[in-house]
């Protein structure tokens, strides 16, 4: 049943992460997040976040894992290295004409004015750091959400999986917002949750609920879903 109210969506989307808790497709899957948190280094996590831009997670760990092994990904091997000899590098990402501009861009600016430290950026709040992150070269929403979950702060970042399955299932209208998505699964959901969600929804927006063909009838969360029970996908 399409929720009513407010109380509705956040039990409905309580009931979707306890449902895709208990299958984990998270499991074998591979993610660019994974190399983002286990770096514990906010300047390769901007990195690693700005390389997985428009491109798979395997493309984008790639070139992370040749970045690294070309120039080394850290702030002074990256400010000294030329544009590029970074596009070179990171071929496999795609656009890396754009990206490798905007790696020497953000790097730049990081060093100019915080003289390279990374936790002068996320100092403060939430709502401040994530200020300063966007007014960074090359960070949306998305990066600047990313950056901040894996550095334990409160961001629930939203991609193409999460925004198409959040709207089918009518959590938010069809056209909601990156930040009606976002403050959606962070209002229902508790904060330790949010990064087992965040993955969860983008293992399930891979394996289950595709973009063209959503494999509906086999879907656990078909009962709850709007999109199915107006036509859906068999
Ligand atoms: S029923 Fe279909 S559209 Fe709805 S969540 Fe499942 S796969 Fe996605």
């Amino acid at each position: 049943m399409k929720p009513k109210n407010k109380k509705d969506k956040l039990y409905l989307a309580r009931e979707v992460y306890n449902r895709l808790k208990r299958i984990n497709l998270r499991r074998r899957t591979r993610y660019t997040s994974k190399i983002v948190k286990s770096s514990n280094d906010i300047y390769r996590m901007l990195i690693a976040t700005i390389l997985s831009q428009n491109t798979n997670d395997k493309n984008s760990i790639d070139a992370y894992r040749n970045l690294e092994k070309k120039i080394g990904v850290e702030i002074e091997n990256i400010n000294r290295a030329g544009e590029k000899d970074i596009a070179e590098s990171i071929l496999v990402a795609g656009l890396y004409n754009v990206k490798a501009k905007k790696i020497k861009e953000v790097t730049k600016i990081l060093l100019e004015r915080y003289g390279g430290d990374m936790e002068k950026l996320l100092e403060g709040e939430e709502g401040e750091a994530r200020r300063r992150l966007l007014e960074l070269p090359g960070v949306g929403y998305k990066t600047a959400d990313i950056i901040l979950l894996f550095t334990g702060r409160k961001a629930f970042p939203v991609d193409t999986h999460i925004t198409r399955i959040t709207r089918r299932l009518s959590l938010v209208s069809e056209k909601g917002s990156y930040e009606e998505i976002s403050r959606v699964w962070m209002e229902a959901l508790d904060p330790d949750d949010y990064e087992d969600a965040h993955l969860q929804l983008i293992a399930f927006g891979r394996k289950v609920c595709l973009a063209r063909k959503p494999r509906c009838s086999d879907c656990p969360l078909n009962d709850l879903c709007e999109y199915y029970k107006s036509g859906g996908y068999g």
